[in-house]
């Protein structure tokens, strides 16, 4: 591969955003190296959705055809039943787009193998960032420095980038939800098309992933964090007692000791996602609440518009900051819609409910397909591919 003199970047954290900018920036030919605070990357998190327009920042990386080899389609954005199974809203497959489910594992692979294994370093975690004229240097916790022309924080909502370089950014804030997460053990249970029901104040939804697992996932109104449980798949079968099938068999085929219980947080809009050569990206710059499905999505847009600008642009501040510009108004839109959405589908009141539910049957998922349209209109822009592996 080409390396070119002074086009050096660091980029904090190995999630999907981090790998996916080092993706972009080594194919403008970028000389990259991945700072990651875990020992290994491994089998962390569960599964996710993702809409279109990830689909097409994928590509925009090289990496669309893996992407879609470690995805399942999951009809769960466009099928809607109420806790007795009622359909308020049900996936048409000549109009509604099928999302592509997958494990973050399994996506996290796809990434991490385009960019060379020397160039991430496992157990670095980031603790200090000082920047001048020339370049950024950040000290690690182990006491050691790496020195770039580029720093991108993608080191995830509790951001360490963040906190150093923007300290007066507020801390992420509870959006009062609690969510359980579950995968099933392969082939144990029969094959789902995808789903999400809709109970008062709790939200299910399951989707396919590769190797005849289902990701599933239960979010309920919950006004205080750290509430923690004994038995997390005891509780997620109690509040879904006479539900639908097949949601308590999913919970049966799940084994307990791999069930995550997190509080949600997102973030308030940060008044810039760059300052000098060090940018924010992902969830470190706006994380959001998962109820639309799009933090991964715009982690990944991120990183294409990040890796265009640093490849067009010679001088690194500029390319910032036009990242910057590019990237801030849409994915705070985004942010404050999945602020918005929970305060009434998942509210407690029983009036809200009974009304969200008869607007949603009502109106059925045409009005749903246009908001989905939106959210999903996004097209990359054209990225070098100087430096491709
Ligand atoms: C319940 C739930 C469901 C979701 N469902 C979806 C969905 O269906 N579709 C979707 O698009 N999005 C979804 N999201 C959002 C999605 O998970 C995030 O937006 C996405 O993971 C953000 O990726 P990231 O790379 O920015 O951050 P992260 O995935 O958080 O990665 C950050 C990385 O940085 C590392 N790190 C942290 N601190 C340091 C440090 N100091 N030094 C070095 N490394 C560090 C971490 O170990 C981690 O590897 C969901 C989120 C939740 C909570």
């Amino acid at each position: 591969m080409r390396r070119e003199q002074g086009r050096s970047a660091i980029v904090a954290g190995a999630g999907i955003g981090g790998l996916a900018a080092a993706v972009g920036l080594l194919r403008g030919g970028w000389d990259v190296t991945v700072l990651e605070q875990a020992r290994e990357l491994g089998e962390v998190g569960a599964g996710w959705s993702f809409a279109p327009n990830a689909l097409r920042a994928a590509d925009a990386l090289g990496v669309g055809e893996e992407f879609r080899a470690c995805s399942v389609p999951t009809e769960a954005g466009a099928t809607m039943r109420l806790p007795d199974g009622t359909y308020l809203m049900r996936f048409q497959p000549d109009a509604d787009p099928a999302l592509l489910a997958n494990h973050r594992a399994d996506l996290q692979r796809v990434l991490a193998r385009h960019v060379p294994a020397e160039q991430i370093r496992t157990s670095a975690a980031v603790t200090g960032v000082r920047q001048d004229g020339d370049g950024v240097t950040v000290t690690c916790r182990d006491g050691g420095e790496v020195r770039a022309d580029l720093l991108v924080g993608a080191d995830g909502i509790h951001s360490t980038v963040r906190r150093r370089v923007w300290p007066d950014a507020p801390e992420p804030v509870f959006q009062r939800i609690l969510c359980w997460r579950g995968v099933t053990e392969p082939g144990a249970v029969g094959p789902v098309s995808g789903f999400q029901t809709w109970g008062r104040g709790a939200r299910f939804g399951a989707h396919p992933l590769i190797g005849e697992r289902v990701f599933w996932f239960l979010t309920v109104r919950q006004e205080q964090p750290g509430l923690r449980f004994d038995d997390d798949l005891g509780e997620v079968s109690a509040r879904t007692r006479g539900w639908h099938d097949p949601i308590a068999a999913l919970l049966a085929a799940t084994p307990p000791e791999a069930v995550l219980c997190h509080d949600i947080y997102d973030l308030d809009p940060l008044p810039s996602y760059a300052k000098g050569r060090i940018a924010l990206l992902g969830d470190a710059a706006h994380a959001m609440t998962p109820f639309l499905a799009q933090g991964a999505c715009q982690a990944l847009e991120d990183a294409v518009v990040l890796a265009a600008e640093a490849a067009r642009t010679s001088s690194v501040p500029q390319a910032l900051n036009r990242y910057d510009q590019a990237r801030r108004p849409r994915t705070q839109q985004v942010q404050r819609m999945a602020r918005t959405d929970p305060k009434l589908s998942l509210s407690t009141s029983g009036a809200t409910y009974r009304l969200m539910t008869t607007m949603t049957r009502l109106a059925s998922s045409g009005v749903a397909r246009r908001k989905s349209a939106r959210l999903w209109d996004w097209t990359p822009p054209p990225l070098s591919t100087e430096g491709t592996r």
